[in-house]
């Protein structure tokens, strides 16, 4: 088997979906003898030009200069991978995107002339093709693992299109929701977590974004059901993938009625 090339590249975030590799262990000592690993900072090597077999990119577009690399790292790859919730969908940056940036800025730094900020955080997607995504906040290392296993054998990786509601389902978690009356995310979220939140008796809280046709509004209004009032509902849905489509939709409705009630 011949090796195949790779790049990991980092734009806004905080570097947790990189250290997906890190922390594959001992499996981490046998990938050189199947991928040789051109430009990955975190780790070494620096070679940013590099044309390579798979790029893997973490972090959201969040700058003009990060506009132009992407640009760049596409022309560069056959395949790219986004790996993380800040790649797939903007991150928990993207709250911004609800916000007035530049007012933001100003309050913020001493010399707001200096910062050089696009007003909104965005999806990898959003700029360039992207031929498979890893959701996650942050990814885990069994996801990257079976994306380069599939590909090493020329097969396109799978996504697993169930909901985190059948992961408890398979590992016999009992459901919080239904025992406890906690108002748990996991009947809209993908799958590919192992319901580790739930596992540790917490909710899930979303982290690995929106599941394949995930019936938000039905959830939405059982958690109003379950006591919380619209912005507590709200706030479930604009978190760490509040710019992912349909997350994006329930949780402002939401907010729009918050702010109805309050005047
Ligand atoms: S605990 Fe959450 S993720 Fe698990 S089955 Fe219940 S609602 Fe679904
Ligand atoms: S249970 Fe939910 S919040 Fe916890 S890791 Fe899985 S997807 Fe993320």
């Amino acid at each position: 088997m011949s090796k195949i090339s790779v790049s990991v590249h980092k734009f806004s975030s905080c570097d947790g979906c990189q250290l997906a590799f890190l922390n594959l262990g001992k499996d981490l000592l046998s990938l050189p003898e199947f991928i040789e690993i051109r430009h990955f900072a975190e780790a070494g090597p620096i070679d940013i030009e590099s044309s390579v077999d798979i790029a893997f990119v973490e972090g959201s577009i969040s700058t003009p200069d990060d506009l132009q690399r992407i640009k760049k790292i596409r022309e560069n790859s056959n395949y790219l991978i986004t790996i993380g919730a800040c790649a797939t969908s903007g991150g928990i940056q993207a709250l911004r995107n609800l916000a007035d940036t530049k007012s933001w800025i100003a309050n913020i730094y001493a010399k707001p002339e200096y910062i050089n900020s696009l007003d909104s955080s965005t999806a990898i997607s959003d700029h360039a093709k992207v031929d498979f995504e890893l959701w996650g906040c942050p990814i885990n290392s069994q996801q990257l693992l079976s994306a380069i296993r599939s590909l090493l054998f020329g097969v396109a990786p799978l996504k697993d299109s169930s909901k985190v509601c059948m992961e408890c389902k398979r590992r016999n978690i009992v459901c919080l929701m239904v025992t406890k009356g906690v108002p748990c995310m996991g009947p809209v979220t993908q799958a590919g977590c192992a319901a580790l939140c739930p596992s540790f008796g917490r909710d899930c809280y979303a982290c690995y974004g929106p599941g394949e046709n995930a019936n938000t509004t039905a959830l939405a209004n059982r958690f109003a059901g379950l006591g919380l009032m619209p912005e507590e509902i709200a706030q479930r849905f604009l978190f760490i993938n509040n710019n992912a489509g349909s997350f994006k939709q329930e949780g402002l409705r939401w907010k729009a009625q918050s702010i109805t009630k309050s005047k």
